[in-house]
């Protein structure tokens, strides 16, 4: 009975590992998915999701959730976006061979502290080797906790301003865009036909069908629904693969419009 037990566990553990990552290929990279987590949500910091909206979407009231951030590999260079909260992320570095002195270059969205927790552990820089890239205007709105963190990075941090219309080069082989309104400088990046969109979304399974749905995390909800219908355009426009930091596993997909002003989002397998 025990060795059954046991048995369960270790393949219990086996499925938890199998979603903590998925490996995507571009053109010239390999985007992996390194999960800090997948949990079941609550509704309760949704904003716009009217009664209607929560049973056809989540009549359970409740919708998976996830933390991600991506590592991209591409012509030798290692390139992290984002760090998640930094709980799983050195492990799963490790599952694909990569040393946190490896990375080469790590590009913030935006300085929640799910997604720059990893860039420092007990006061000491965890990437010693890295360049820092962050749009200026979200460095401008740091609070006190980031500003600490990034202080530690100063002397690697990269500010610039991400494009409005088109992405503006920020490495060789990642552009960049503004998505103002998640926070004051959110910011999404592009890698040949793949969008990373950070936080442009939370709730997957309301936000897709009903993008004008907010979420109380969410600086400015009104700009953050706006940038979030125009970058939804923007990717039907150019046929884009998207990948989010809080798109549930495999954390990677494809869009299309529903013709009712939603749209939906396929996993990628
Ligand atoms: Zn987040």
């Amino acid at each position: 009975m025990k060795q059954i037990f046991t048995l369960l566990a270790l393949l219990g553990a086996l499925a938890l590992q199998a979603q903590n990552t998925f490996i995507y290929k571009t053109k010239n990279a390999e985007i992996i998915l390194l999960s800090e987590g997948q949990r079941a949500s609550n509704l309760n910091n949704l904003i716009g999701a009217t009664e209607e909206i929560i049973e056809q979407t989540a009549p359970e009231k409740t919708y998976p959730g996830a933390t991600n951030a991506f590592l991209i590999r591409t012509k030798g260079k290692n390139i992290l976006a984002d760090t998640g909260h930094g709980r799983e992320l050195f492990k799963n570095l490790e599952q694909h061979g990569v040393t946190p002195e490896q990375i080469d270059a790590i590009i913030l969205t935006h300085l929640h502290g799910d997604h720059i927790g990893g860039l420092v552990k007990e006061g000491k820089v965890m990437f010693p080797n890295a360049k820092l890239y962050l749009a200026e205007t979200e460095y401008k709105s740091a609070n006190e906790n980031a500003l600490g963190i990034l202080a530690l990075y100063s002397d690697k941090m990269v500010l610039f301003e991400p494009g409005d219309e088109s992405p503006v080069k920020v490495i060789d082989e990642v552009g960049a865009m503004m998505n103002y309104g998640h926070t004051p400088g959110h910011t999404v990046y592009f890698i040949d036909n793949l969008i990373i969109w950070g936080d442009m979304t939370h709730a997957m399974a309301i936000q897709m069908p009903y993008p004008k749905v907010a979420i109380s995390y969410d600086t400015n909800p009104k700009a953050a629904v706006e940038s979030r219908l125009k970058m939804l355009e923007y990717i039907i426009k150019h046929n884009l693969t998207a990948a989010g930091m809080h798109v549930p596993y495999p954390g990677i997909g494809t869009l299309k419009a529903d013709g009712k002003g939603g749209y939906i989002f396929t996993p990628v397998k």
